[in-house]
């Protein structure tokens, strides 16, 4: 890692972080073949780049402060009230300055996505939270005099349809874990409650050229990572382990530049190789039973049985949350894909096949991760419990 960026502070946060990764792998159980073959695949009706019901919509221009934005975050909010009611839809907006139109402020807005245990106050969850930037790059044609219409499809307009269709997989195996628990009256007995965050950022992209004022809008300073650092929880007598919504973040994992065939996805962090290595082992038994579509030479995660992953150098969304110990789970390829930051990164160039095997992949991940074994049940047997 490289020792500038992060704040003298971090061994303390960093222990911290794998007491309770420590607490998390001694719950973790691995899905099942059965369970691995259940998750939905993401289809056209989802995924056409035409009239897929998630994906079509956000394959538009989406630069803060013009109407793409508008359109894309009205997309999300109708998506979550509409099918996955049981989601709490929050804001974070603030403004942003940037070195284009005279220094006029930016909308920089924000979507926290969130499904808790119904018997959690605020701030007591550990929250496996899923992270991609919503917004398009800005680009000006500076001979024309005209802003180009960049889709950024890969970048991210893909990475947040799959999230949706995570969110909408896993929703109800969490109901029925919620319901159990409740028959049970195991609901708030238990050592840790685990829910999930999906945060859709803005303001990612650079409006000009990436420095550390142009780039990332949404998860820095003013915006989220700052507010969630100063914001404290309601202390509450049993559970007070989590002091702000940071440390509620049990994972930051940020998926960045996906949708192109052949990715690489190195694991860029010794904190989180474990976790990266479960999302290896899952893309590596789905397709050892032949359950993704894709055929790359290599597997998207090649880093299973490699050394402990190191420092990447990227910058994207997560520095801001790197730097207050937040751990990191980074799925971004390295190379990035041949379309990054040309016009030619749009729906026609994205790979279908990869686009819906991270798809499947992810949501095996959030279902491992949120225990899901747990509520399922084998085929052919009855449950006991
Ligand atoms: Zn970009």
């Amino acid at each position: 890692m490289t020792p500038s960026i992060l704040p003298r502070t971090l061994p303390g946060l960093l222990w911290l972080h794998i007491y309770l990764f420590a607490t998390l792998v001694s719950a973790y159980k691995p899905l099942s073949d059965s369970f691995l073959r259940a998750i939905p695949p993401a289809g056209p009706e989802d995924f056409d780049i035409k009239t897929g019901k998630l994906l079509a919509p956000i394959l538009i221009p989406r630069v803060p402060g013009t109407p793409g934005q508008t359109t894309t975050q009205r997309h999300f909010v109708d998506f979550f009230t509409r099918e996955l009611p049981k989601w709490t839809i929050e804001w974070q907006n603030s403004t942003g300055t940037t070195p284009v139109n005279g220094m006029a402020p930016i909308p920089v807005e924000n979507l926290i996505i969130k499904r808790e245990p119904p018997w959690v106050k605020p701030g007591e969850a550990n929250l496996l939270t899923l992270v991609a930037h919503y917004d398009s790059k800005s680009k000006y044609d500076s001979r024309k005099q005209i802003m180009e219409g960049f889709i950024g499809a890969t970048d991210s307009a893909a990475p947040c349809a799959m999230l949706m269709h995570t969110a909408r997989s896993i929703d109800k195996y969490i109901t029925q874990m919620h319901d159990e628990m409740a028959e049970l009256q195991e609901g708030g007995t238990v050592e840790m409650d685990m829910g999930v965050q999906i945060l859709l950022l803005d303001g990612e992209e650079a409006f000009v050229d990436w420095t550390s004022t142009d780039s990332t809008y949404g998860s820095r300073r003013v915006s989220l990572a700052e507010t969630w650092e100063s914001s404290y929880n309601p202390p509450s007598s049993k559970f007070y382990k989590y002091r702000t919504p940071l440390s509620q973040i049990s994972v930051f994992m940020l998926l960045d530049l996906l949708g192109a065939a052949s990715p690489r996805v190195p694991s860029y962090f010794p904190t989180t190789h474990w976790a990266y290595k479960n999302l290896a082992t899952i893309e590596s038994r789905l397709r050892g039973l032949n359950l993704l579509e894709s055929t790359p030479k290599e597997p998207f995660l090649p880093d299973l049985d490699g050394a402990m992953g190191k420092y990447s150098g990227i910058s994207d969304d997560h520095l801001p949350f790197i730097g207050r110990g937040v751990p990191i789970l980074h799925v971004i390829p390295s190379p990035f894909p041949d379309q990054w930051h040309q016009m030619t990164d749009d729906g026609e160039h994205l790979d279908m096949p990869s686009v819906k095997d991270w798809s499947k992949i992810v949501t095996a991940f959030a279902l491992e991760w949120l225990d899901m074994m747990e509520v399922w049940t084998e085929p052919g047997q009855r449950k006991m419990s």
